[in-house]
């Protein structure tokens, strides 16, 4: 049974699958460039690589991007300028760490200045492997998130949401009162 059969009697989900569809093939992205992992986008985007033939571009701003992209390790001065900038993406949004120093730290586990584990502060909807992660990791990464956009698996934006208070509580352990009273936020 294909999508179109599947959902004739169902209207809404019918029309959000095709949406989907074409969400997945027009990826606008924000690389907001932490680390050491961004000197591999220019070959991605550029002619050997090419990714903007399968629909992904770089944006300029936030509230214009799909993809907020977190090349490498966190400090968490930048962290706290990172989840401003996801709260001013537009919905659905998508989240992809790069390399090891999202998932677990990486070679900086252990430093004071530098936060271990991105998805205890946002939801992190894919990860690249590799350190750094090379153009081919960057493309199929990419090429699997256009997969789950498409069958509405890419769901992190509205994790985000359901679980804002425990979200929030990790961001404010690690940056303090001075979040909360930031200018940008009551
Ligand atoms: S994962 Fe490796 S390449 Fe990426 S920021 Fe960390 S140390 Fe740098």
């Amino acid at each position: 049974m294909n999508i179109f059969e599947e959902d004739l009697n169902d209207t809404i989900t019918f029309w959000e699958k095709i949406k989907n569809i074409f969400r997945g093939k027009s990826l606008w992205m924000l690389h907001y460039c932490t680390g050491c992992g961004a000197v591999e986008l220019p070959p991605t985007m550029t002619a050997r690589f090419d990714m903007e033939r399968l629909g992904m571009g770089p944006m300029a701003t936030p509230r214009q991007a799909d993809v907020l992209l977190i090349t490498g390790y966190l400090s968490v001065k930048t962290l706290r300028r990172v989840i401003y900038t996801y709260e001013q993406m537009m919905t659905p949004k998508y989240l992809v760490g790069f390399g090891s120093c999202t998932l677990n730290g990486g070679i900086y586990y252990d430093s004071y200045a530098v936060i271990d584990r991105l998805d205890y502060y946002l939801p992190v909807d894919l990860y690249v492997a590799g350190c750094m992660p090379r153009p081919e990791a960057i493309m199929n990464t990419f090429k699997t998130l256009e997969n789950m956009i498409t069958k509405g698996e890419a769901n992190g934006w509205k994790k985000y949401v359901e679980n804002y208070d425990w979200y929030r509580n990790n961001q404010i352990r690690s940056l303090g009162e001075v979040y909360v009273k930031d200018e940008f936020h009551e």
